[in-house]
């Protein structure tokens, strides 16, 4: 290399965990700039990657050249580049990965050809039609405020606290547009875009753009380029339209701001939520955060005055009224009480429409001896196989692995075996006898998966007029259902018992979001009648649920009062594995030993674990994980970063991996 050239920064988007330093020959010196994209060797191979800064001195001795400008202008903003390196060192993964979110697919694959970027527009936003709110009153307080922070280029968070937030939505985004700036609406759901899509269509003669994992790669990048063209437009998007090419952003909102689909569960494993106040402070913008149900994070910020939060005043007319059915005592013969049973058929003579939601896909839980206790497992996660009566599978729904279905005990070859627990399948079969006569639909991933299904299953139900549904959480987010006027829960607490400290939490928010969609009544059956997410879901008290919770979080050292950082090591035996997570436990225990020598205060972190992860072999690896706890993220993520970084030096044992979840969501 001649010291003459010029040095250059570049990322390669996959795995690798550092950027690399190439020389740029002169003949690109002049056109060469940052958010370009370039090819290199890589090895023995060639690579396409993003110029992300120059450089003075290199880190190695012997530069390599870049070998081709891809791009006449650079396709990622200064901003962008700042923005995944950011998240990339919080959620401790590589830079490339999070890259990989802010460019379209398209401009990933080998192709060289340039991406043109089209000026701008002159006149983006001339469908726009006047919007007048029809109903003012507390709606136009809380807009007001939120538009006063976006008027005034402030970052500010705020959180609002509704059932119905589609007016104040409007309004913000409606003024927003005006003040000349743009927008971006995150909904969790690829169902929940096109019907907020359309209102906007329909009250503010708007015609968003749509970011989503389904859409095909050339309208993504047609997408993405408008978005990059445009200086004042309304974005909506899900999970990663984060990471959309927004400049001159006004204000973010997040919809049902509490939905776990906000995380992503695979490396890199970001929160979008989290990371639009990122973005907003970064661009001066005002972040609305929305739902009936808050997270318990966003709750104690509005309690510790980092958020602002805002209510309606929603009319309690609405309300339906609740019953409690305790499954110990009251009568029955299935999974459906008599109490329920009476009043399913009681409202369905009326004629009207009712849904029994059940978290659960399939017939049952599992299949178990009665003779020998044996229970039909997965191979590959040694996790119950729910059995799916209508395809006559046994099926693993956390790896996917189908197997076909047992007649008798593979151990004791006895024949009694019994289906335990129950899904959408049994529940539909028991109502089925109740009402024969009934139309009664089914609505769970099984049926729905891809937009193709999701069209006939569409049609099919616009068709059929369905009298009773039965349904997983598809029941909250499928949106052409029509208006019930009675919602049973089969079994409220099914999620309550997981080793999860979020597990309450979940609870109290599912309820308070089906209890919602009913205009009449609503019957929860429950084994744990007494439990506080039952109780205060059913009195819609979410204040007094949320005062106990964080009473019991602040006192066991939990989110959001701690940090926390979850380590997961997995491989194909469980001798190293277990090894391997002792051992990188050992280094961050000395760490955390050696901080407290040199004066820092004892105790800001400690690590509970490792121990075998509740789902403790998935797709044939056996799983330990290990919790760190902090107080503030800086010094917590240094020293995890630290920690994994020296264990990774010692070269544990072959095949061994690292998940690593910085504010995890789930812990099984
Ligand atoms: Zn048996
Ligand atoms: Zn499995």
């Amino acid at each position: 290399m001649s010291p003459s050239k010029k040095i250059v920064e570049v990322v390669i988007p996959t795995g690798i965990g550092k950027t690399l330093h190439y020389s740029v020959p002169p003949a690109f010196e002049p056109r060469i700039q940052a958010g370009m994209r370039v090819r290199v060797p890589l090895g023995p191979r060639q690579a396409t990657g993003y110029v992300v800064d120059w450089v003075k001195t290199a880190e190695v001795l012997t530069l390599r050249d870049i070998l081709e400008v891809l791009d006449a202008t650079p396709l990622l903003d200064q901003w962008l580049l700042d923005f995944t390196r950011w998240a990339a060192d919080y959620y401790l993964a590589p830079w490339g990965r999070l890259l990989q979110y802010a460019v379209p697919p398209i401009a990933q694959r080998k192709d060289r050809r340039a991406i043109q970027i089209p000026p701008p527009p002159e006149q983006a936003q001339e469908l726009r039609a006047a919007y007048r709110p029809d109903r003012p009153g507390s709606e136009q307080l809380a807009t007001e405020e939120i538009v006063a922070a976006v008027r005034a280029g402030l970052y500010k968070v705020f959180l609002l606290r509704a059932h119905s937030r589609l007016a104040v939505y409007l309004k913000a985004i409606d003024t927003t547009l005006k003040t000349g700036k743009s927008c971006l609406l995150l909904v969790p759901e690829i169902l929940q875009i096109e019907p907020i899509a359309t209102q906007l269509k329909l009250m503010l003669g708007l015609d968003p753009l749509i970011i989503h994992g389904e859409l095909n790669p050339r309208k993504r990048l047609d997408n993405w380029l408008k978005i990059k063209a445009s200086k004042n437009s309304v974005v909506i998007g899900t999970r990663s339209a984060v990471f959309a090419p927004i400049s001159n952003l006004g204000l973010i909102i997040v919809d049902e701001e509490q939905d776990i689909s906000y995380k992503q569960e695979e490396s890199p494993r970001y929160h979008a939520r989290d990371l639009s106040l990122v973005r907003a402070r970064g661009s001066g913008a005002a972040v609305l955060l929305g739902s009936a149900a808050p997270s318990m994070e966003s709750y104690y910020h509005v309690q510790t005055g980092k958020y602002h939060g805002l209510r309606l005043h929603e009319e309690a007319s609405h309300s339906p009224a609740v019953e409690i059915v305790d499954l110990r005592e009251a009568p029955r013969s299935g999974f459906v009480s008599e109490p329920l049973k009476k009043a399913v058929v009681r409202h369905v003579a009326k004629g009207d429409s009712i849904a029994l939601f059940i978290n659960r896909r399939g017939f049952a839980h599992g299949i178990f001896c009665r003779d020998c206790g044996y229970t039909a497992r997965c191979p590959s996660c040694n996790i119950a196989a729910a059995y799916h009566k209508e395809t006559r599978q046994l099926r693993c729904h956390y790896c996917g692995r189908i197997q076909p279905p047992i007649d008798s005990c593979p151990d004791c070859r006895g024949a009694r075996l019994i289906a335990v627990g129950s899904g959408t399948e049994r529940v539909f079969e028991e109502v089925k006898t109740v009402l024969p006569e009934a139309r009664i639909e089914r609505l769970d991933r099984d049926l729905i998966g891809g937009k193709k299904k999701r069209r006939e299953v569409a049609a099919r139900l616009a068709e059929t007029r369905a009298e009773v549904f039965i349904g997983t959480q598809l029941l909250l987010s499928w949106s052409e259902l029509p208006t019930f006027s009675l919602i049973g829960l089969v079994w409220a607490d099914q999620g309550l018992h997981l080793p999860d400290f979020r597990a309450g939490e979940r609870t109290f928010q599912l309820l308070t979001l089906l209890m919602q969609r009913s205009k009449e009544e609503v019957l929860i059956q429950t084994y744990t009648p007494d439990h506080p997410a039952i109780q205060f879901a059913a009195q819609r008290d979410y204040a007094g649920f949320a005062q106990t919770e964080l009473e019991t979080r602040k006192a066991l050292g939990l989110p959001p009062y701690r940090r926390l950082i979850r380590l997961v090591v997995n491989g194909r035996r469980e001798g190293p594995v277990q090894r391997a997570a002792e051992s990188l436990a050992a280094i961050l225990h000395r760490m955390a030993g050696e901080k407290d020598r040199t004066g820092e205060d004892k105790g800001r972190f400690d690590i509970l674990g490792p121990v075998p992860a509740p789902v403790s072999k998935r797709r044939s690896r056996y799983r330990w994980h290990l919790l760190l706890r902090g107080r503030d993220p800086g010094p917590l993520h240094h020293w995890a970063a630290a920690g994994i970084q020296a264990w990774t030096n010692k070269n544990p044992a072959t095949g061994i991996k690292l998940e690593i979840d910085v504010d995890p969501l789930q812990m099984l």
